[in-house]
């Protein structure tokens, strides 16, 4: 650019230069012209008006001459005096007098003061008396003359005049002021003549000039158009192909840069553009626009099974009835080949459809037509694609993003788009969403939560908390279950419900669950290492962890590493996990159960558990779940349920534990019931496992005190 501005001003320079030249040199011409002109013609005036200055005083002379050879033949001057008297008293005659050849002055007129003979000495009579031809000088506007009076070859005497014409001088300036006002006029119409003719010559380059200025500004649309039949032509010509070609080279790039290769659509690149612009111009006016955001569900598929053959014809598939659908809403599609600089003119129904890359599209629209457009597009994308010989069902999901009522700029409408897109596929795609600020405050949490969640697991930032189970009729502690907590960077100790949901969801449980493992076999072998009675450490375990291969292996790992008897270790698992029919599952509990482990239904009470396989399958342990305790001592509906449970986790043969004790009453009614061990705030809260192991320590010490035990514990 800065080369293009360099070149433009040298051009300017050099034009406007080339004009002020050109009428310098021209100007300086006709100045010399117009001197010239008049110096000679004044010349010649002045020469004239000499001239006939001298022609008078001849005609004068020869008068005087004729008038005089008579008179002195006669040798009678005295009578010439009236003559000479009367020439000598003209105004144009200063003075006038006659003398022989012996210089004596024998006649006068005018203003002589010589007496009569007295002897004369001039110059110019001598030289008339030597060469015996007339004498002419000229001094200041007059002529003096001396002519000789000859007959036959004698001189009779020398006539001699100075005349001069009183008025020489004014006919002299008059000469000069019409000369110089003659060359002032000439002067002014040759310099508007050179004005003209410069302007003239130099219009071509200057035109050129300006032409080739626009172009470098980037008009691609300069042209030059020049009548003339000259070099200046010529080079307008080929300025012109050259613009024509650079135009279309130009385009050509502009394609490639901001057309999506597979579907023709404008790119990511050419959207930004727009909707950078548009976020800009619409924030004067009132009416905004909508930006939408598609998503083909389920397009990984088709390029996983069919190929990305199949997958790019989807796309295109995909693109057409997009725009078909825009159009059938009576909305007019801009191109990249529109010009660069056009923004779509959403109040008039101009609209923008871009693929900004895999399988997600965008579109703008003006916002009062973005939600018959999405119900028709949803419903269009519902007929099947037939593409390369398949039938493709991709439906479509599409969030909708509004301006100004969502967001101000192009980052943040396409990121609230995409947000309502992500809310539009988890109600279940097929369907269009509007931007839900709630919503979009949910995902981001979450989305925190799967960091911090991802870091925990890699910095195993996960505590083993471990509440303690007790004998009905002993009350004394006979195992604990091993609890998750999170210390979660700047939100404090989270409980098991705030996070697992999402582990699982992001597939972390296994891990979660091989780090709790560990900590349980750790505590359950440094617990029982100084204990005479052992005392079993239960751990949560999922389905999604007994499905890992490896995981038996990894548990006998560390009962050995831990030196743990497996004894000492129960796994609980859920009725549903009990259920699974899974090969993998059901290989590992028995490997497990081979060397010792016991397992526990956790929660039982709750599934609809087929009792004929949880009697085969002959787990050591069966918990009853809260809320079959909750209602003892409150309502007799539930007691009896809750005897039925016991009556069938008894038919099962299972050490029985109920969960959830929290008073008095519920843990009297256990024992007249004959369940044989339970859990719950009643005697017991989840604690850090150091502290729980002080505890028991202190607890095999102190047996005589439970009631206090008790009371410390469920503080
Ligand atoms: P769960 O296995 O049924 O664990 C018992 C839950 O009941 C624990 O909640 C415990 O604190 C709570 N609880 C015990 N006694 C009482 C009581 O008297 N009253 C009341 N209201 N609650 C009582 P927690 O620790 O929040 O754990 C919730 C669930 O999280 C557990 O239910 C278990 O399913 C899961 N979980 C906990 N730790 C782990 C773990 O390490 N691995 C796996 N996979 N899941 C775990
Ligand atoms: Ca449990
Ligand atoms: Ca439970």
């Amino acid at each position: 650019m800065g080369g293009k501005d360099s070149i433009s001003k040298r051009f300017q320079a050099l034009t406007f230069g080339l004009a002020r030249r050109l009428m310098l040199v021209f100007s300086a011409l006709i100045i010399v012209f117009v001197a010239a002109v008049i110096t000679i013609n004044m010349q010649t005036q002045r020469g004239q008006l000499l001239e006939h200055l001298e022609h008078s005083a001849d005609h004068l002379v020869s008068l005087s001459q004729e008038v005089s050879i008579p008179y002195i033949l006669e040798n009678n001057p005295a009578d010439l005096e009236v003559f000479f008297q009367e020439v000598g008293s003209r105004s144009d005659v200063e003075r006038l007098f006659l003398v022989d050849p012996q210089r004596w002055l024998l006649v006068s007129g005018g203003d002589v003061d010589m007496q009569f003979l007295s002897l004369v000495t001039d110059p110019l009579i001598e030289q008339v008396l030597e060469t015996r031809a007339p004498q002419h000088v000229y001094a200041d506007r007059a002529v003096h003359v001396a002519a000789p009076l000859i007959v036959g070859n004698s001189v009779l005497g020398v006539l001699r005049l100075d005349y001069s014409q009183k008025d020489l001088a004014s006919k002299m300036n008059a000469v000069l002021l019409n000369n110089l006002m003659a060359g002032c006029v000439f002067l002014l119409v040759g310099l508007a003549f050179s004005r003209m003719v410069a302007g003239r010559l130099s219009r071509p380059l200057i035109e050129l000039t300006q032409t080739v200025r626009c172009a470098a500004d980037g008009d691609l649309d300069a042209e030059i158009s020049l009548k003339s039949n000259d070099e200046f032509a010529q080079l307008g010509t080929t300025f012109n192909t050259m613009m024509h070609n650079l135009k279309n080279s130009m385009y050509e790039i502009h394609r490639v840069a901001y057309e999506d290769k597979v579907t023709g659509v404008p790119n990511r690149s050419w959207l930004n553009n727009q909707l950078e612009h548009l976020a800009l111009h619409y924030t004067q006016s009132d009416t905004g626009f909508a930006v939408m955001f598609l998503d083909l569900d389920k397009f990984k598929a088709v390029n996983d099974t069919h190929g990305h053959h199949v997958g790019d014809l989807l796309l295109r598939g995909f693109s057409r009835r997009l725009a078909r659908c825009m159009r059938e809403q009576g909305l007019t599609l801009l191109s990249v080949d529109s010009d660069e600089r056009h923004l779509a003119d959403v109040e008039n129904n101009e609209a923008v459809l871009a693929r900004l890359g895999g399988d997600e599209f965008t579109l703008i629209v003006p916002s009062d037509k973005a939600d018959a457009l999405a119900t028709h597009i949803v419903a269009e994308m519902a007929r099947p694609f037939k593409v390369d010989g398949c039938q493709l069902s991709n439906t479509t999901s599409i969030g909708i993003a509004l301006f100004p009522t969502h967001a101000t700029s192009r980052e943040h409408l396409l990121k609230c788009a995409d947000v309502a897109m992500y809310q539009a596929k988890r109600s279940g795609r097929n369907t269009h969403r509007y931007y839900d600020h709630s919503t979009h405050t949910r995902l981001i949490e979450r989305s925190a939560l799967e960091r911090d969640l991802e870091l925990a697991v890699e910095q195993d930032s996960f505590e083993m908390f471990l509440q303690p189970q007790f004998g009905v009729q002993s009350d004394e502690v006979v195992g604990a279950e091993a609890l998750i907590r999170w210390e979660r960077p700047s939100k404090g100790r989270l409980a098991p419900d705030t996070f697992l949901p999402v582990a699982a969801s992001m597939g972390l449980l296994p891990k979660i669950g091989q780090l709790m493992v560990r900590k349980a076999i750790e505590a359950a072998a440094r617990i029982n290492r100084t204990r005479t009675e052992t005392l079993a450490i239960a751990v949560n375990v999922t389905i999604e962890e007994l499905n890992e291969e490896g995981f038996a292996d990894m548990v006998k790992h560390w009962l050995d590493l831990y030196e743990a008897n497996p004894r000492t270790l129960e796994i609980e698992i859920t009725e549903h996990t009990a259920m699974e029919e899974s090969v993998l599952v059901e290989r590992q509990v028995a490997e497990l159960r081979e060397i010792g482990v016991r397992f526990a239904i956790d929660d039982f009470g709750m599934g609809y558990s087929n009792l004929g396989r949880l009697k085969t399958l002959a787990f050591e342990t069966l918990k009853i779940d809260r809320s079959l305790v909750t209602g003892v001592g409150e309502d007799p509906a539930s007691e009896s349920l809750l005897l039925t449970i016991l009556d069938m986790a008894k038919a099962i043969e299972a050490d029985v534990v109920a969960e959830g004790i929290e008073t008095a009453e519920q843990l009297a009614f256990l024992r007249a019931t004959g369940c044989d061990y339970y859990q719950g705030y009643y005697s017991g809260k989840p604690m850090p496992a150091a502290m729980f192991t002080r505890w028991v320590a202190s607890q095999s010490k102190d047996s005589t005190q439970p009631d206090n035990t008790r009371q410390q514990l469920a503080s």
